[in-house]
């Protein structure tokens, strides 16, 4: 029996993804699967907000990205798997919604104020005028498939309001056409990185989903850990130690174990990196693996660098659906649909 709700979400194709990744949006997306119609994008556009000279990186990086989503469970057969840039008509809603929300509140975006504090961007360049409306481009993303729900990781919540804010505005000039979305968060939202804030590949803490497990112990080796331990005999505090979160996701049936370790100091922190990036590593291995087979094994995802999405049989199928809920839309916008001529090369029958 087809689903009823649907979810859309996406990455930016910035290569491999990390741990980050995985326990804030991957982990629930590949739950998500059972209970959702899901669609995964491939968010090639919204990469040019912040990085707009190396586009060459674009296709390995999708490449890389889109092995890391079906090694941890994505299934192409169930879920669809595209690259927005091969659908236009995310671009053409993105116009349409601009005019839907202002510049002020464009840029009380907090997501938006952490991007240029983490990227620098407060410099004479500035911020571009794609890079404002970010959000606004994901609400398209959104809302031209009615998406009912959107995994994200918590930093992302700012840019659903943002979504829902403009179709309710939508909503209430040409009636009511989407759904408003809800953020579906989940518990590791906001997952450290080794120097304790949040994991990020521009702030260079990561560990990657595929790392090996001599890459996840030399990266661990020189995590922060709790600053008041100083000695080995100092007892330490778990609770505002990044290790100990480590611990709490990969390995729950040791914390208990560890906590007692560590505040009697009968545990050393060298000792305890080891042993939780082993177990990093253990977690790993069955994505490893998978990993490695598609890899090896002509007819998937890697003989398609660019058209990611054509690892899903359901993926002409999709870019037709969509078409067709957008020309919906248009109807209800009062634009002339008719006269574009993209909608008939696709074949968007309303
Ligand atoms: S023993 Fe482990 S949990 Fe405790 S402070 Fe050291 S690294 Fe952190």
């Amino acid at each position: 029996m087809a689903k009823e709700k649907i979810i859309l979400s996406g990455n930016r194709p910035t290569g491999r993804l990390h741990l980050g990744n995985f326990t804030g949006a991957l982990e629930n997306w590949v739950a998500l699967q059972d209970e959702y119609q899901c669609y995964f994008m491939v968010a090639d556009w919204h990469v040019l907000t912040t990085d707009n000279e190396h586009t060459a990186v674009i296709p390995t990086n999708t490449r890389e990205m889109v092995l890391d989503w079906i090694s941890a469970g994505l299934d192409p057969e169930r879920s669809t798997i595209f690259v927005q840039s091969h659908v236009k008509e995310h671009a053409e809603l993105y116009l349409l919604f601009a005019m839907l929300i202002t510049q002020a509140r464009l840029e009380r975006n907090p997501t938006l104020k952490e991007q240029i504090r983490d990227l620098h961007l407060d410099s004479e360049e500035g911020v571009s005028y794609g890079h404002l409306g970010y959000p606004v481009l994901q609400a398209s993303d959104i809302l031209m498939y009615r998406a009912h729900a959107v995994p994200v990781g918590e930093d992302q919540l700012p840019h659903i309001e943002i979504t829902r804010e403009i179709a309710r505005k939508f909503n209430r000039l040409y009636g009511e056409v989407f759904p408003i979305p809800e953020g579906k968060l989940t518990q590791f939202a906001r997952f450290p990185g080794l120097d304790g804030t949040r994991m990020s590949k521009s702030l260079g803490n990561t560990i990657e989903m595929a790392d090996t497990p001599q890459e996840i112990q030399r990266k661990i080796r020189k995590a922060f850990t709790d600053p008041q331990r100083k000695r080995r005999e100092d007892p330490g505090r778990p609770k505002i130690c990044l290790i100990y979160t480590y611990w709490k996701k990969f390995a729950p049936d040791k914390t208990k174990e560890i906590y007692e370790g560590c505040t009697s100091a009968s545990l050393g922190c060298v000792e305890c990196k080891q042993r939780v990036g082993e177990a990093i590593a253990d977690f790993l291995e069955p994505l490893r693996e998978k990993r490695a087979g598609l890899e090896a094994k002509p007819g998937t995802v890697c003989r398609f660098p660019i058209h990611a999405w054509r690892v899903s049989a359901q993926g002409r199928q999709w870019e037709s659906v969509g078409c067709t809920r957008f020309s919906g839309m248009y109807v209800r916008c009062g634009a002339n649909r008719e006269a574009t001529h993209r909608g008939r090369v696709i074949g968007a029958e309303g």
